[in-house]
């Protein structure tokens, strides 16, 4: 029986591992699915996480050293897939491992974050791969002294287009309305970038190519249809929480959620069951931040640490 299962290894549940081993508990695994970091290990830059040492480093430099400082103190991880979390009688949680393993633990974090949402656009899943990219620090290479676009007007948008444009010959950055989510500094770099046009007010009416790959897009603009020739298109268009592994085998969720699928906590950051507690994107209300993420994760196992101790 473990102590405390952490299910997510970016900033949130790493930042918990740190705080509830070195609190002192002892039995404390984080199941991740992948390598350790999070969904931040996809960014070009972070520069807004307070005492950066070299603010603008990549999200993949700035996340390598949180998982060994966790294991230092006695955290573990263990590489699989959560598929769902569910209570026992007694009140323990049952935690279910893709593959049908069970494992069980007196409490738990959530911490799955969120990932990259889907346009919506004919062809997106057709190109998906194959010239259609959610990550441009992954595939923004392939481009290199190419034309791309980007779709969407929030700060991810935004931050991998100028991250692009230091790769690609050129780069559009499609978004639906005239006025933009992303923070006014990050939009004035972007207007100045030669290599960057603004093509507002615009959707993407259709991807499309052939067996190698995406060859353009067709946009629907306030001056007309417009054919876009690029071998490439990145598209942040926002993210969904990762709330499935919470979702019971009669289709309702153990804990109570938001209308947005969300997880309901208080600031410390309970759920309604005693010894369940989220951090991080998934959680209600979040400001979507890695400092944010990181302090979430850092309460929750302060919480859990309280609620593990008054079962002794
Ligand atoms: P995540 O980072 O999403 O981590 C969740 C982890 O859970 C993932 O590693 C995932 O693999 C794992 N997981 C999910 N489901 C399961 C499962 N069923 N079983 C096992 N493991 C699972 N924030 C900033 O503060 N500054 C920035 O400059 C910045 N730039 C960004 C740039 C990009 C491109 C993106 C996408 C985000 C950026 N953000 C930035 C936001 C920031 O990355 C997130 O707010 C932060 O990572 C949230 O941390 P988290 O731990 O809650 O979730
Ligand atoms: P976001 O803020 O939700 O922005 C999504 C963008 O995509 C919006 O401009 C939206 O348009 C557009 N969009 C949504 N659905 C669309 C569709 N189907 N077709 C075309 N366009 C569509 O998402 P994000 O930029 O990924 O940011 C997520 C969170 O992470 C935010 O809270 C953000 O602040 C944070 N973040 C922070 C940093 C940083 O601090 N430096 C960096 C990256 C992300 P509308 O505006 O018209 O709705």
């Amino acid at each position: 029986m473990l102590d405390l299962a952490i299910i997510g290894g970016g900033p949130a549940g790493l930042s918990a591992g740190l705080y509830a081993t070195r609190g002192g508990l002892k039995n404390v695994v984080m199941f991740e699915k992948g390598e350790p970091g999070g969904q931040i290990t996809g960014s070009s830059e972070i520069e807004n996480y307070p005492g950066q040492k070299n603010p603008g480093e990549s999200g993949m430099d700035f996340m390598s050293t949180w998982a060994p400082q966790c294991m230092k103190f006695g955290l573990k991880h263990e590489m699989v897939n959560i598929i769902r979390v569910s209570q026992n009688a007694d009140k323990t949680f049952k935690i279910v491992f893709d593959g049908g393993k069970e494992e069980s633990a007196k409490s738990v974090i959530i911490a799955t974050g969120s990932t990259p949402r889907r346009a919506g656009f004919k062809g997106e899943d057709e190109f998906f791969g194959r010239g259609v990219s959610t990550c441009a620090t992954c595939d923004g290479f392939f481009y290199k002294n190419k034309e791309v676009a980007v779709l969407g007007g929030g700060d991810t948008a935004i931050e991998e287009a100028i991250y692009l444009a230091n790769i690609c010959s050129k780069v559009y950055i499609i978004h639906r309305r005239e006025g933009f989510r992303a923070a006014p500094t990050t939009l004035e770099k972007a207007r100045k970038n030669e290599k960057i046009e603004f093509i507002t007010s615009a959707t993407i009416k259709e991807a499309y190519g052939d067996k190698m790959g995406l060859n353009g897009l067709i946009l629907n603009t306030k001056d007309g249809e417009r054919d876009l020739k690029v071998p490439g298109i990145f598209t942040f268009v926002g993210l969904n929480v990762n709330n499935e592994i919470l979702k019971q085998e009669n289709g309702e969720f153990l804990c109570k959620m938001t209308n947005e699928g969300q997880v309901d906590v208080n600031l410390k950051m309970q759920t309604n069951i005693p010894g369940l507690f989220a951090a991080g994107d998934i959680r209600k209300d979040a400001p979507k931040q890695v400092v944010v993420a990181a302090g979430d994760g850092a309460v929750a196992a302060l919480s859990a640490l309280s609620y593990v101790e008054s079962l002794n």
